[in-house]
């Protein structure tokens, strides 16, 4: 298995305010990860870490086993491109967005797109299924469409780490299976290396290769997901009643809800049998 990220000994975070303490991951090529774990436990500050924008206060980072920082931006944007939350340029038409994803492959004093710029757009336009919107405007998208394009732009910056920040968070199921299912196919047909914050747990025990479990700035577990979603180990980290299954098509571990009335009925069944 090639190194194609390393972190260690990764302190991070913002002055006088929280900070990550003290993490130590290594990325494979060509895996499937998937950050979770519960609001403010630091993901988004993780995945900020490693993809530069929030330089570390202490640790060290490699990108293929060379140190992060002896890269300059231009270099690390062909080998690392980042999807955010939400989209926060809309005034801009679909296809110049993507191109922009373009921009680090430009040559020195290039000011416009190549025709193969534009070739490598359409080709993740066409994947994605969203050529024929190319010269609607941003604003004019739904919240899902506008993700799928900021996928697209950080997919033509041809990229061997994609990452990514809950990019199913505020959408219908529909489009968070749609979204992963083609970031699985990517991940599976070109060996892209993924890196996921995902909210949801189910989502993330079915489509990632390895889990990442963040809690309160610090790697709680890492591993398979299996290893991952189980109940200990959940009610540990969420502090909440949790229950576990195994999901009977995909044979991945899953999470269920329960309400605090059906909990109180079923510990009373336990009870009435005694
Ligand atoms: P998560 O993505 O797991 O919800 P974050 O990494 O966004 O968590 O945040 C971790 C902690 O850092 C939170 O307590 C949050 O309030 C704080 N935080 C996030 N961004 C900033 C910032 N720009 N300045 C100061 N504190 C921040
Ligand atoms: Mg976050």
């Amino acid at each position: 298995m090639t190194k194609i990220l390393r972190l260690e000994n990764i302190i991070s975070g913002y002055e006088k305010g929280f900070s990550l303490k003290g993490i130590n991951l290594t990325i494979y090529k060509s895996k499937f990860y998937g950050i979770i774990g519960p609001n403010g436990s630091g993901k988004s500050t993780l995945l900020k870490t490693m993809t530069g924008i929030l330089k570390p206060f202490s640790g060290s980072i490699f990108l293929d086993e060379k140190d992060f920082y002896s890269y300059n931006q231009k270099q690390r944007s062909k080998k690392i491109a980042y999807v955010s939350q939400f989209v926060e340029n809309k005034d801009i038409k679909v296809i110049d967005f993507i191109l922009a994803g373009r921009l680090p492959h430009f040559k020195s004093f290039q000011l416009f797109e190549t025709g193969k710029d534009r070739e490598i757009a359409h080709k993740y336009m066409k994947i994605f299924d969203i050529l024929h919107y190319e010269n609607r405007y941003m604003y004019e998208l739904s919240g899902g469409q506008q993700q799928v394009v900021a996928i697209c732009s950080a997919l033509a910056q041809e990229p061997e780490i994609l990452f990514l920040d809950e990019p199913t968070a505020h959408l219908d199921l529909n489009y968070q299976i749609k979204i992963l299912d083609l970031l699985q196919e990517l991940n599976e047909n070109m060996g892209l290396t993924i890196v996921c914050i995902l909210h949801d747990l189910n989502l993330a025990a079915e489509y990632c290769s390895d889990l990442i479990l963040l809690n309160d700035g610090a790697i709680f577990k890492s591993g398979k997901p299996e290893e991952i979603i189980t109940y200990e180990i959940l009610e540990e980290v969420y502090q909440t009643v949790i229950v576990t299954d195994i999901n009977p098509v995909s044979k991945k571990p899953m999470v269920l809800p329960v309400s605090k009335n059906a909990l109180k009925s079923s510990l009373g069944v336990k009870i009435d049998k005694k």
